[in-house]
Order: structure tokens, then C-alpha cells, then sequence
């Protein structure tokens, strides 16, 4: 069996990786980092889950090894096309390099300049950044790209949804020919096939198998409702206050289709009295990352997600995932679950499924393979469901129908200014984690504005923008790398130790 030993990597990198507690690499770690520490461009045909981003990140820190940064000359380049992803690749080159001083700077959308441009000031070695972002930098004239030795284009497939592709391909021209290129999609439709042809000179091809079945240490039971959200939402509360009751519950992922759907089940769990926060892509970027800090930390039980904000996240250990809806596209599904039961871990997922759902249920029943359990009766076990009826009182007992109609006129009235009280690491002088209350006003016309956004109506992509180059014009889809809902199949599901790889020279 290969080990990290074999690999060829550094030994700084092989402390940090066993100090991480790996000793075995994954398929894509095996077949990438012998080929990119040769200093060939790679062709990897895999996604997160499958242990890809190491797979850079290793070659890349023992590579660059020697040498050192010179102000505003980055000497590595990753793109990734979320603000999450690249943010989730800078922890992994702190955990890896962490026996190495090297100049990290991360260049996402969302955030201030300022301390950007003084990390490229300093001198970066590594630069990861989303597209929109790094054009930006470069326009202000803050950053020469003569220096970079080696290119990484993540997610390409992702990059193409999210219409970053003319973005790149600037990008590309402002690098040396002579560079390195790793190139990584989860698919390879002939758009990408055609970029990376153009891309990589002579590259070594890594293909994983994509994962189309959901973890076997998932547990997955479906839960009959009737379709209205505050019926829906007295149901989520049952099963949530059941679960911990059981003393399963940990901490759980609660998906919403819609943008608009995550900020009212955010405020209505709240109101509640559950331990809950929110995460999609119309929130700052400084919540976006407060909230899951506070996710991962412990400080908040439940994170009410849509599926972009949750997409390609690594949280290791979550107990539960709840399907407020059901997803649309089957895909969403196997991504969704895939959040729990992680790393040989038990976990649990309850999705709410209404009359209205049967079709995008099939779909889901067809692509993993098998049909998922009812936990207490099918869809025919519900009372007909109408106007102003009794019937959801009756499945759930005394009292719950004067909740009932208050949630009811909830909805009728006007969303009320949120308040999100989240906790933050303020002071870094005696530790001490303080409780940070951020007033956060989302207007009512901001919240209608939300929900007019589909999740099929994704963002315009910068290749419907218009031609007009004018600067600000560009802007306005510069900053989009939270991205529109991503179609695929559903990453990190940990049984890809298992997976077979294939190396083609
Ligand atoms: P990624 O595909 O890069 O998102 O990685 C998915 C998860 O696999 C992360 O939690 C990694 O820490 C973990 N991982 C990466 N490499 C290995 C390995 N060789 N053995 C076990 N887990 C790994």
C-alpha cells in the first residue's frame, strides 16, 4: 500500500500531514502529487470529498520550499469560485504548512482591500483567490502576475456554472507561459475539456469516480407533512426536540431551497428558543464566516443553509441534516446528506417531504439506488389538506394550534428586522470568546427582493453581461463568488478511500 512516504513530499510536509493523523493518501493524492512535485501539469477529475484539495496543497508547500516571495510578485496562483472554498483552502495550507513561513493571502469578494493589499505588500507566496477579486486587484494595479510559477484552477465545472471562465482566461494571459498548471473539475463537459486542452501542456490525467450513492453510515428516513411552511415548521421543531430528546442530536444542517426560506426558518427557530444561525449567499461575508466559525465551534447548534452556502463545506463531525424541502435536483440530495455521517461517523438525515415533492422524491429514489424510509407513515397517511383545516392539530396534538396560527399570521405580516446575536472571538488579548450582537436590518423590501430570486434563477453570469466593458459595469458581477445554486453530484462522501484511481501519462 502507497503511503505519504512515498510520495516524494518534504519532510516538513510528511510531519505536518502525520501530525494531521493521515498516513494513508487518498487516490487523487496518490496519483497528483508524485507527477506535480515533477513539476507536470495535472488533469484531476474529482471533487471535494475525495481528499483533492491536498492533493495540491502538499506539491505545492514542499515545492515551494525554495525560493522566496517578493512584494506584489505572488509566486502560486489558486482560483477557486467561492468565497468558502477559498477560504477553506487557506486552512488547509495552515494546517499542512504549519511547519513552513510562508506569506498566505486570501483575496475573496466581500471584505475590504485594505488588508488584502497589505498582505500582497509583504510579499505572498501563495495567493487564493476567487476571479472577480483578483481582476480587481490586479486593475489597481496592485499585483503582477509575472512571478507565478504554479496555476491551480479548482472546481473548473463550478467556475463555467457561475460564468468565471472569461475571468480566468484573463487571468491566464497575465501569467507566464512557462508556469505550472493543476487543473481540477468534478466533470468535464467539452467546455472545459476545450479550456483545459488550451490550459495544460502534456498533462497526467488523475480520474476518481464520481460518488453517486449516499454514505452507508447515513441513516435517511422521510417525514410526511403538508405542504404549508408553518405546518412544515411545527414538524422540523418535533422532530429536532425528538431527536435530542433520544440523545442523538449533536449539531444539525437544516437545508432550505430558497434564500428567503433560510432567513424565515432562521428567525422563526430562533423565536423558538432554538440555538440556530443562518448561512446564504445574500448575507456579508463577515457574518457568512462568524456564523460558521460558531457552527464548527459548538457556540450554535443548528445552521439553517442553502445549498450554495453549504456547498463543498467541511465540517467534520455533524450529527444530523435536516431537508426543510426537498431538493430539486436529485443531485442536491446525495451533496446534502453527504454533510453528515463523515469520516466513518454515524449520522442521521430527516427530510420533510410534501404532496407537492413526490417528483423530485422519485428522482432522489432513482439516483441513489434504493427507496428511503417513511418514519411514521407515507404521504396517504396525512390528512387532506385544505384551507383553514384542523388536520395538521390533529398529527400533533394539544396546543400546537394556537402556535399554529400565530406562525400563520406571522406569515401574513410584514418579515420584521433581523437581529442576529452571534458570538465571536473579540478579544484575542485574554481569549475570552464575548458575545458579539450584530444588528443586522434586512429591510421588508430587501427580503421581497430575496424571494423574487429563485434558486433557478440564478445570478446573471458575467457571460450575460452586458458587452459594455466599462469598469463599473463589470463590477456589478465581479463580486459574485458566493455563487449561484451548483448542480452536480453531492462531494465528501467518505467512502473514497475506496475508489479507484486511474493514472494516464
Ligand atoms: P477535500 O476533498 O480536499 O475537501 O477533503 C475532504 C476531507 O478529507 C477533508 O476533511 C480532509 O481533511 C480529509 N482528507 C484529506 N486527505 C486525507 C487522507 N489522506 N486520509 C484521510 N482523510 C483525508
Amino acid at each position: 500500500m502507497t503511503t505519504f512516504a512515498d510520495l516524494g513530499l518534504s519532510q516538513k510536509v510528511n510531519s505536518a500531514v502525520a501530525d494531521a493523523g493521515y498516513t494513508v493518501p487518498t487516490p487523487i493524492q496518490a496519483g497528483a502529487i508524485p507527477p506535480a512535485l515533477q513539476r507536470r501539469d495535472i488533469l484531476g477529475i474529482a471533487q471535494t470529498g475525495t481528499g483533492k484539495t491536498a492533493s495540491f496543497v502538499l506539491p505545492m508547500l514542499t515545492l515551494l520550499e525554495t525560493g522566496r516571495a517578493r512584494a506584489r510578485m505572488p509566486r502560486t496562483l489558486i482560483l477557486e469560485p467561492t468565497r468558502e472554498l477559498a477560504a477553506q483552502v487557506a486552512e488547509n495550507f495552515e494546517k499542512y504548512g504549519k511547519n513552513h513561513r510562508l506569506n498566505i493571502a486570501l483575496l475573496i469578494g466581500g471584505v475590504s482591500f485594505d488588508e488584502q493589499d497589505r498582505k500582497l505588500e509583504r510579499g505572498a507566496d501563495v495567493l487564493i483567490c476567487t476571479p472577480g477579486r483578483l481582476l480587481d486587484h490586479c486593475e489597481r494595479g496592485k499585483l503582477l502576475m509575472t512571478g507565478v510559477e504554479i496555476l491551480v484552477i479548482d472546481e473548473a465545472d463550478r467556475m463555467l456554472d457561475m460564468g468565471f471562465i472569461p475571468d480566468i482566461e484573463r487571468i491566464a494571459k497575465l501569467i507566464p507561459f512557462t508556469r505550472q498548471t493543476l487543473f481540477f473539475s468534478a466533470t468535464m463537459p467539452p467546455e472545459i475539456q476545450k479550456l483545459a486542452d488550451r490550459f495544460l501542456q502534456n498533462p497526467v490525467r488523475i480520474e476518481v469516480a464520481p460518488p453517486s450513492s449516499t454514505a452507508k453510515t447515513v441513516t435517511q428516513r422521510l417525514i410526511a407533512s403538508n405542504g404549508k411552511d408553518y405546518e412544515k415548521r411545527a414538524v422540523l421543531r418535533d422532530l429536532i426536540k425528538a431527536q435530542d430528546d433520544l440523545g442523538y442530536l449533536k449539531n444539525a444542517i437544516i437545508f432550505c431551497n430558497r434564500k428567503k426560506d433560510v432567513a424565515d426558518l432562521f428567525r422563526s427557530l430562533e423565536r423558538h428558543g432554538f440555538s440556530a444561525g443562518a448561512l446564504h449567499g445574500d448575507m456579508d461575508q463577515r457574518s457568512r464566516t462568524t456564523m460558521l466559525h460558531n457552527f464548527k465551534e459548538g457556540n450554535l447548534q443548528l445552521l439553517v443553509a442553502s445549498d450554495v452556502a453549504a456547498r463543498g463545506l467541511d465540517i467534520p463531525d455533524v450529527s444530523h441534516v435536516f431537508n426543510f424541502d426537498v431538493p430539486i435536483h436529485a443531485e442536491d440530495y446525495v451533496h446534502r446528506i453527504g454533510r453528515t455521517g463523515r469520516a466513518g461517523r454515524s449520522g442521521r438525515s430527516f427530510t420533510i417531504v410534501t404532496r407537492h415533492d413526490t417528483k423530485y422524491l422519485d428522482a432522489i429514489e432513482k439516483l441513489i439506488g434504493e427507496k428511503i424510509e417513511w418514519q411514521d407513515g407515507d404521504l396517504t397517511a396525512l390528512p387532506a389538506e385544505s384551507e383553514g383545516s384542523d388536520n395538521g392539530r390533529d398529527r400533533r396534538g394539544k396546543g400546537r394550534g394556537r402556535e399554529r396560527d400565530r406562525d400563520r399570521k406571522r406569515d401574513r405580516q410584514p418579515a420584521p428586522a433581523v437581529t442576529e446575536a452571534v458570538t465571536a472571538p473579540a478579544n484575542e488579548d485574554n481569549g475570552e470568546e464575548v458575545v458579539a450582537a450584530e444588528a443586522r436590518s434586512t429591510s421588508v423590501k430587501a427580503e421581497r427582493k430575496t424571494e423574487r430570486k429563485s434558486r433557478d434563477e440564478a445570478r446573471p453570469s458575467r457571460q450575460n453581461a452586458p458587452a459594455n466593458d466599462d469598469h463599473r459595469e463589470r463590477r456589478r458581477y465581479r463580486d459574485h463568488d458566493d455563487g449561484p445554486t451548483p448542480v452536480g453530484f453531492g462531494d465528501d462522501i467518505p467512502a473514497f478511500m475506496l475508489i479507484v484511481a486511474n493514472a494516464k501519462s
